[in-house]
């Protein structure tokens, strides 16, 4: 059994857990039963972004001279905008306060850890006693978290050896997502970093000698591929179930499995959505779950067919009326439109005004892991003993 190229970085999260999913995805790839992944065009934007910032470090460029520039990427064409330069800037800016000469979008070794593995890693350096790793996320769905993240652990490890294996103290990882979080940072020592390795070993040893497990969960499962085969995952499907039926019992649910069943939330939220999904397409191929049928969902919103017809009427009976009262822009519009940057002049005084009426509500309690760097609020009782 060989594992080229399979146990990748951005993967961590699943094979590095739910190791039995790595031999399940080969055997359902092999036969078909999961299609090739298409590129989509959200994917090819990223990879003009990565492109765009590649070029910027390698070349002393800023993102705002490809504005305009159309790139193809994955058999998708993308104009570069401001806003894509505006979201590159502050990233390679990071950077650049930390070097001049960083290596970008190398390729990493990781076969001292998994071998015959490797991956790309954005950006790294030297810088005395530390390596900075830098990754860019340009996608704005979802958040990634830098701190315990194992995808840029295998980065730095990979680039630790590219960089000759120097004997600095710290290891210090950035993830750059512009559009959901902005800069994230992790540091960590060598010997931490070294430590995952270790682990990384161990693992790669149970996946080639089979001693492997299903073990589903948010973040292995989350982008796993052998949920899109059909019936889904059944280890998966069993863990939700079983986190379904304990709902059922509320009165006997204890403190630790509540927590835990609340911290899945979203799997679980994201198996009905695609149960819902499964359920309507046998509906509408003729095979539809007994007790269930397709029927044509409610009409859509009204709209004009003609809309400048509809203005030319809607004005010439109402005048200004005719109109929505007018509103501001937002305050991530004025920032774009007012604030001074680099090649834009903005309104700089305007700007310094407007961020002395800038405030933000309080955020509403949420949960989060015990061990979350935020301190726990105080219950209320507390609160009223403060007061
Ligand atoms: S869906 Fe989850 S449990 Fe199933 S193989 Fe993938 S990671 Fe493992």
């Amino acid at each position: 059994m060989t594992a080229h190229a399979r146990l990748s970085p951005s993967g961590a999260d699943r094979w590095s857990t739910c190791t039995a999913s790595v031999a399940l995805l080969d055997r359902l790839r092999g036969n078909g039963t999961i299609p090739e992944r298409d590129s989509s065009e959200w994917a090819s934007e990223g990879t003009v972004a990565h492109e765009v910032r590649e070029i910027c470090l390698d070349f002393g460029l800023d993102p705002h001279h490809f504005v305009g520039a159309v790139i193809s990427a994955d058999g998708f064409t993308y104009t570069v905008d401001e806003s894509m330069a505006d979201h590159l800037q502050t990233g390679i800016d990071w950077v650049r306060e930390h070097t001049g000469t960083p290596h970008v979008e190398i390729r990493v070794d990781l076969s001292p850890w998994l071998p015959g593995q490797f991956g790309t890693c954005d950006t790294g350096w030297i810088e005395g006693d530390v390596l900075p790793i830098s990754d860019l996320k340009y996608g704005a769905g979802e958040q990634v978290d830098a701190i315990g993240n194992k995808q840029l652990r295998l980065y730095a490890l990979g680039y630790w050896h590219y960089a000759g294996r120097p004997a600095v103290k710290s290891v210090l990882m950035n993830i750059d997502q512009p559009r959901a979080g902005g800069m994230k940072y992790w540091e960590i020592t060598l010997e931490d970093l070294l430590a995952f390795g270790e682990e990384m070993k161990l693992v790669y040893a149970k996946i080639m000698s089979g001693d492997v497990e299903f073990k589903p969960s948010t973040k292995a499962c989350r982008w796993c591929e052998v949920r899109k085969a059909p019936g889904g995952c059944a280890a998966r499907n069993q863990w939700l179930d079983q986190m379904a039926e304990d709902r059922k019992n509320p009165v006997g649910l204890s403190p630790e499995r509540r927590w835990y069943i609340v911290q899945h939330a979203s799997e679980i939220r994201a198996w009905l959505a695609e149960l819902h999904e499964e359920s309507l397409r046998a509906a509408l191929d003729g095979n539809p779950d007994p007790g269930s049928k397709a029927v044509a969902g409610d009409l859509g919103d009204r709209y004009f067919t003609d809309a400048k017809k509809a203005e030319a009427l809607l004005t010439a009976a109402l005048g200004v009326d005719a109109y929505k009262p007018r509103q501001l822009i937002g305050i991530t519009e004025i920032e774009k439109q007012v604030k001074p940057g680099k090649r834009k002049q903005g309104h700089p005084e305007t700007w310094a005004e407007l961020l002395t009426l800038v405030d933000r509500a309080e955020g509403k309690p949420k949960l989060v892991p015990a061990d979350h760097l935020k301190p726990a609020l105080k219950p209320f009782a507390d609160q009223f003993d403060d007061l």
